[in-house]
């Protein structure tokens, strides 16, 4: 059985800039829940301490950048697609245990399917090997004779990539990578300060899918551009809030509003998502 948390918590750093405890702070309201979720920025050499607090306090929570391979490895139990993942963004307290899942895999693989519909042999590019990258890699592994291929700029995380997606293809030419792509994902910041694309719209193909997991108010420059040249693009918003509407499920047993989570985000940043200003 299911024990609720005493409250909720973001672990990551930089955190002030997280759209988290908005949409979780809407959505809890929604649900009549009485608790509180906070940002926490948590330096490398303090989290093995907060998490012992944690445990003690009956926390749940959220882990982001830097800490999502460390949380990894204080968990007490996994889901499997954690395990495969590699990376801990959601966890909660079961006993004396601290549990984790990632609910980045769930969250990007729903936020995809909005602009496509993966087919047996499709071709995935995918453009960074961090964390984010290896939930992409836990999702399209998924998918029916996907092929994906990585480019990424430093070997030291392209080697760690394959060492854990061993039918993974790696391209050392950005413009090789995506030349025959059906899908086309950004997995790196790159765009997230700055107008920046992560691979020149010329260089897909036309019918490419482009998905960038950055957000940002307005959109990112790349995902307007590939839009206005003729693709089907999204960027990261629809997967932020899918992974939270994940990890709410993980804590409280049930699924939280989504609308409200979405309104939270749309109208307090002004960010917006072409797919969800068509529909909503
Ligand atoms: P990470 O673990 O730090 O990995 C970053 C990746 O980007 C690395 O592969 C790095 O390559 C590459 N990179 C960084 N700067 C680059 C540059 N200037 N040129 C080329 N490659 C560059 O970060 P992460 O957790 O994977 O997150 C990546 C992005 O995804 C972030 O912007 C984050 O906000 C976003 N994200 C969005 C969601 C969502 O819900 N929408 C969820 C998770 C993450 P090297 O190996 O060469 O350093």
């Amino acid at each position: 059985m299911i024990r609720t948390p005493t409250g909720l918590v973001l672990l990551g750093s930089p955190v002030s800039h997280s759209l988290s405890p908005l949409m979780h702070t809407a959505a809890l309201a929604k649900a009549g829940l009485h608790l509180r979720y906070i940002a926490r920025d948590v330096g490398n050499d303090e989290l093995t301490d907060v998490v012992r607090e944690i445990k003690e306090r009956r926390f749940a929570g959220n882990v982001t950048v830097p800490h999502k391979a460390a949380m990894w490895a204080l968990c007490d139990s996994l889901t499997s697609i954690a395990r495969r993942t590699g990376a801990v963004n959601t966890f909660w307290v079961q006993g004396d245990r601290l549990c984790g899942d990632n609910t980045d895999v769930g969250g990007f693989d729903y936020a995809v399917r909005e602009v496509l519909t993966p087919f047996h042999g499709m071709k995935v590019t995918l453009i960074g090997a961090g964390g984010a990258a290896a939930a992409v890699g836990t999702a399209v592994e998924q998918w029916s004779g996907a092929r994906l291929t990585l480019w990424n700029r430093s070997q030291e995380r392209t080697r760690a990539f394959v060492q854990r997606f061993d039918t993974v293809r790696v391209e050392t030419s950005l413009s090789k990578a995506v030349e025959d792509a059906d899908l086309v994902i950004n997995s790196t910041p790159i765009g997230l300060t700055d107008d920046n694309f992560p691979v020149d719209i010329d260089l897909l193909p036309p019918h490419a899918v482009v998905f960038d997991l950055v957000y940002k108010p307005g959109e990112t420059a790349w995902v307007r551009e590939a839009r206005a040249r003729g693709h089907h693009a999204s960027d990261g918003i629809g997967m932020l809030v899918e992974q939270g509407a994940l990890a709410f499920s993980r804590w409280f047993g049930f699924s939280p509003d989504r609308e409200v989570m979405w309104k939270a985000i749309l109208e307090s940043s002004e960010i917006k998502s072409a797919n969800r200003n068509s529909s909503a």
